[in-house]
């Protein structure tokens, strides 16, 4: 028998979807719109689960989860500006109660990449009013859910979302300039910030209990590759930048009850000269210090975990892991990945760092964005073709981890 380790009891366990991923059918946003221009991906159907839900919802009950992160696509609710859908807004009302009916606590993105078509069509984020759209809509959601949700993400991964569409232009809608990067990231922090102070203001006003709101932060190992002045510093930088620059900007606004962290993997500094641009984005490309990498190429490295939720103590905010995964198709390696991150987060518990829960990524096989259907990330596997759900053995060992609170190695 190895090493026995407990985690506190109150854990949140459970897994994650993004409703463009799952549900299928969302003919109202950009993505959509992008896709149809010839993306590798088509997300069509995705997953179903726009109908399948409850059936999803089973699934992750039998799997000893006892919390679920999903996301609720604005396009639905305002399919045309200024043009509200009480159906579908009913529809979410079900979903949310489905989860609450088995035992699952709700943990609610409100933003997750996708923007309604009308507003992709004005400018989408680098619109001025558009923090101000997305409190219409947010207000619409709280006023109808908040009875039965008392988690809520606002937006889902800021600096990953404007990296791919205004930076790389690898995302709709394919920008690359700096100056509208630098845009969107302020709407986007005026657009949380609004956000939750107007989600602690129906609850005050509807009388409802607490709420608890943050935003799904990605966060990255960085690590130097050489013990040089160079690449020490680049990841000082990174850090600062990506890391933790944003996260601090919304404590000062005092606007995080927790801070939510998506983790992945480790970004290796290896940098050839002094130069902005060299100190912000050169990795290394050989094989210095290898890892085993997913089937998407990034690096596997549990103890990045560790390391940023050390880091993340000196904030003094309860830590909740609202993402972490692997895309695979050997499903021995997405345990052996779980089991190793688990073993972080047990780690930085042990040395005092308050984690709220554990939810990985993904409950369901999905579409991943540009990448298409090719990437693996679910706990449970999709046909395509018959949409039927087949429980993967990672998800067994995850399950029994959520069951016991008990992780052995
Ligand atoms: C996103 C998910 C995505 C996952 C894997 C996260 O950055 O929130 O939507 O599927 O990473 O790439």
């Amino acid at each position: 028998m190895g090493n026995m380790i407990q985690f506190p009891p109150q854990f949140f366990w459970g897994a994650a979807t993004s409703a463009h991923q799952v549900e299928g059918n969302n003919i109202n946003n950009d993505w959509w719109a992008w896709e149809k221009e010839g993306a590798r991906g088509q997300s069509g159907d995705a997953c179903r689960h726009y109908e399948l839900y409850g059936q999803d919802f089973d699934i992750a009950k039998s799997l000893n989860h006892n919390a679920h992160r999903l996301s609720i696509e604005w396009s639905r609710i305002e399919p045309q500006e200024g043009v509200f859908s009480p159906a579908e807004l009913d529809h979410y009302a079900e979903v949310i109660s489905a989860l609450r009916q088995r035992g699952l606590e709700p943990i609610v993105t409100l933003y997750h990449f996708t923007l309604p078509l009308w507003l992709a069509h004005k400018g989408g984020w680098l619109n001025p009013k558009s923090p101000a759209y997305f409190l219409r809509f947010v207000d619409k959601v709280v006023q109808r859910l908040g009875d039965k949700v008392s988690y809520w993400v606002t937006i889902n991964e800021p600096l990953v979302y404007v990296y791919y569409s205004y930076i790389l232009g690898d995302w709709p809608p394919q920008r690359k300039s700096f100056i509208q990067a630098i845009r969107v990231t302020r709407n986007l922090i005026r657009a949380h910030v609004g956000a939750f102070r107007l989600i602690k203001l129906i609850y005050g006003k509807k009388g409802l209990p607490q709420s608890y709101v943050s935003i799904a932060k990605n966060m990255q190992a960085f690590v130097p590759c050489r013990h040089n002045l160079k690449d020490s510093f680049a990841v000082i930088l990174r850090d600062r930048l990506y890391n933790f620059n944003l996260i601090e900007k919304l404590i000062r606004h005092k606007t995080l009850d927790f801070i939510g962290v998506n983790y992945y993997s480790r970004n290796l500094a290896e940098v050839k000269r002094w130069g902005i641009n060299n100190l912000l984005m050169d990795v290394c490309q050989d094989n210095h210090h290898p890892l085993p990498k997913n089937s998407m190429g990034w690096d596997i490295y549990p103890q990045g975990l560790y390391d940023l939720l050390i880091k993340l103590k000196r904030y003094h905010l309860p830590v909740f892991i609202l993402e972490n995964g692997i895309a695979t198709d050997d499903d021995s390696e997405r345990w052996r990945y779980i089991e190793g991150h688990l073993m972080s987060v047990a780690r930085a518990i042990g040395d005092g760092v308050g984690v709220m829960g554990y939810i990985h990524w993904s409950l369901l096989d999905n579409y991943e964005w540009d990448k298409g259907f090719g990437p693996h990330f679910g706990l449970v596997h999709v046909d395509y073709h018959t949409y039927q759900r087949t429980i993967k053995e990672s998800a067994g060992k995850f399950a029994a981890v959520c069951r016991t609170g008990r992780l052995t190695q």
